[in-house]
């Protein structure tokens, strides 16, 4: 495949500290060479992929995303999904366990694998669980799974309830040297509960999920972080005390990690206000207070990643009235939009902004990935183009995820990816932009 320079763009790579006009050129499924201002490359044969105006970042990571597959392949499939993926810019996702069959041995896990190097428009990376069958009874051949590639182990979901079981699995994983992903919920203190627990339950008649039905479990994950010495990675961190607690577990130096979706970023649970099942997420939206938390997490790095929690489901599902409708966002093809919304309000400067979407969550997985993320020379090609500025409205006919269930749907986001380059592959471009010969 000929050589691609992404000519005149706004090189942004956090990891480097790079923020200036340049230009990457791309050989051989790696970085080749980046110039700044209007230099060129050495090389004379490429075709030119010109970015003026645009930003030009490492590809995006997602720690958490449903692909689906196998089960499900109604709601997604490990195609449409990364696909979606590479409409979203992102290059890099990490797919949760929670398929029938689950991820939870070597023959489903290889079974992802396989399709994922067939199909996939992005590096999909699979989640394995924590327990068999996500019961939260038995551990899963947790080695197993490791030795098939997993970058991390999840019940995602399915919180484990058994103090006891997540004590040996946070053994097993730092043997292992993997994170486990936890979704801190108290299913007890949950149960039954569809919205935020607030005024806004009340007014709808709704029953609430307590912010404490999240906080309990941080804690008591955190004191179990500690105790194992494993890294404990926090999914999807939604109030303003779960914040206030992990900052206080990394202060006292516990190996934790912590995310935030886009969606708990930048929508309250005002949005589910007239029965909205697309709006119906777990954990809920929540409050204006817990935003300016959560975005203030961000910017202490006691939050260090941001993951859509991409939850893809069919219209269907999401047509049944409020209680029985699933849980989830389809999210991989609004994030970046939604949350330049910060951005451009100023509330996270942009560098912020793209590291938590970068060399940040690279780093939470640590390993062979923990490279990934960056723009630097013999790095794989993954870089993402977007033009900060660009408003488009939100079709979700026009999305690649078979999951059209988004609250955003019909609403203007200024903030649009314009191109996706997966280890040199070029698998998005939008309709405006066109390849030159030089
Ligand atoms: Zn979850």
């Amino acid at each position: 495949m000929k050589s691609l320079l992404i000519q005149g763009g706004h090189i942004l790579d956090p990891s480097q500290g790079i923020d200036e006009i340049g230009s990457v050129l791309i050989s051989k499924g790696k970085i080749a060479w980046l110039g700044k201002g209007e230099t060129t490359p050495p090389q004379p044969d490429y075709a030119i992929l010109p970015v003026q105006g645009m930003i030009v970042c490492p590809g995006f990571i997602d720690l958490h995303c449903h692909l689906r597959q196998p089960g499900f392949e109604e709601k997604e499939t490990i195609a449409t999904g990364s696909r979606a993926a590479a409409r979203g810019g992102f290059t890099t996702i990490c797919c949760m366990p929670n398929t029938r069959p689950p991820l939870d041995n070597r023959f489903t896990i290889s079974y992802v694998n396989s399709l994922a190097l067939s199909q996939g428009m992005a590096r999909v990376l699979p989640i394995g669980c924590i327990s068999k069958e996500r019961k939260g009874k038995e551990l899963a051949p947790m080695p197993e799974m490791a030795s098939c590639g997993v970058i991390a182990f999840s019940d995602d979901g399915s919180p484990v309830m058994n103090t006891d079981l997540m004590r040996r699995a946070l053994e097993h994983a730092r043997k292992l040297g993997l994170p486990l992903i936890d979704h801190c919920e108290d299913t007890v203190l949950s149960d039954g509960g569809l919205i935020n627990e607030g005024v806004i339950s009340s007014q709808l008649g709704l029953k609430g999920i307590p912010a404490a039905a999240e906080e309990i479990m941080v804690s008591r994950d955190l004191s179990l972080a500690r105790l194992t010495g494993a890294r404990l990675h926090i999914a999807h961190v939604s109030t303003t005390f779960s914040v206030d607690l992990i900052r206080r577990a990394k202060d006292k130096g516990a190996k934790v990690t912590a995310e935030v979706t886009p969606h708990h970023l930048t929508l309250t649970e005002e949005k589910v206000i007239g029965y909205n099942t697309n709006a119906k997420v777990n954990p809920p939206l929540r409050t204006k207070q817990d935003i300016q938390a959560l975005i203030q997490g961000l910017k202490e790095n006691v939050i260090d990643a941001i993951a859509t929690d991409h939850a893809p489901h069919t219209e269907a599902d999401k047509l049944a009235v409020f209680a029985q409708a699933p849980f989830g966002i389809s999210g991989l093809e609004t994030a970046l939009g939604s949350l330049m919304s910060l951005v451009h309000n100023g509330q996270l400067t942009l560098t912020t902004l793209i590291s938590k979407l970068t060399c940040e969550p690279a780093k939470v997985i640590g390993g062979k990935y923990g490279k990934l993320g960056n723009l630097e020379v013999r790095a794989p090609a993954d870089v993402t183009i977007f033009d900060p500025d660009m408003e488009w409205v939100v079709d979700t006919k026009d999305f690649a995820s078979r999951g059209k269930n988004t609250p955003l749907a019909g609403s203007t986001l200024k903030g649009k990816v314009m191109a996706t380059i997966s280890q040199g592959k070029l698998v998005y471009q939008d309709d405006s932009i066109n390849l030159e010969s030089n």
